[in-house]
């Protein structure tokens, strides 16, 4: 619930920069987008508190779906709504069961949108930053230290968007015209990679 709640402060902070990336490749919506999404989710925790981990990250997938117009919200609702029935109806999660339940839901957004990594999509953001959170479990880095070191990595594979050519989602349209701007969705992907280290790391 931390994570959605900080994950919603950023992307509120940050949604004129996220909108403004989408106006250069897309329709200029992801901030307002993801915004009224996190609002809604944040909301809904809130209304209805779930029991367990997996279950508010289904309830927040379900309300991203529902709330958020456009390709991102059924992307990243598929993101949370598979990670949190990953989780199943565990009270507690290690960080080596987050990780996991999180490539579940990477697995689910990528049967569902098609996207690989040099797509120019959140997916690369979501590659790197998993993978660098795994070897970081498992070459026995502090929690805080692997979620950090996932979140920088998402940061850093946000900026590396930039040069590509988009070949998933509206920007793919543009074809080499899409080159030069960071992808929107990659932007917002590294916003909640933060948010999910800063929770864990309190
Ligand atoms: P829309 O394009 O419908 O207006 P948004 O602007 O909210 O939706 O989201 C756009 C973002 O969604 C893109 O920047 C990209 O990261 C992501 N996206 C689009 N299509 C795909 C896909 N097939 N797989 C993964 N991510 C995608
Ligand atoms: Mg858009
Ligand atoms: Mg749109």
């Amino acid at each position: 619930m931390d994570w959605i709640e900080r994950t919603a402060s950023a992307v509120a902070a940050e949604k004129e920069r996220l909108t403004s990336l989408d106006a250069a490749i897309g329709d200029g919506d992801h901030g307002t987008n993801l915004d009224r999404g996190f609002t809604a989710a944040r909301a809904a925790l809130e209304a209805k508190p779930p029991e367990f981990p997996g279950a508010a990250l289904v309830q927040v997938g379900t309300t991203l779906i529902s709330s958020v117009g456009g390709a991102s919200g059924p992307l990243y609702g598929t993101v949370f709504r598979r990670t949190g029935k990953a989780l199943g109806e565990a009270e507690s999660v290690s960080a080596r069961e987050l990780a996991d339940a999180i490539a579940a839901g990477l697995a689910g957004v990528q049967k569902l949108g098609g996207a690989s990594v040099g797509d120019k999509t959140m997916v690369d953001v979501f590659v790197p930053a998993l993978d660098a959170l795994l070897a970081g479990l498992a070459d026995g880095a502090s929690v805080d230290g692997a979620f950090g070191a996932a979140a920088d990595v998402a940061e850093s594979a946000a900026r590396s968007t930039i040069p590509l050519r988009a070949r998933k989602g509206r920007a793919s349209y543009l074809g080499e015209r899409s080159e030069g701007h960071e992808d929107p969705g990659a932007a917002s992907a590294a916003l909640l990679w933060r948010a999910l280290a800063e929770s864990v790391g309190g």
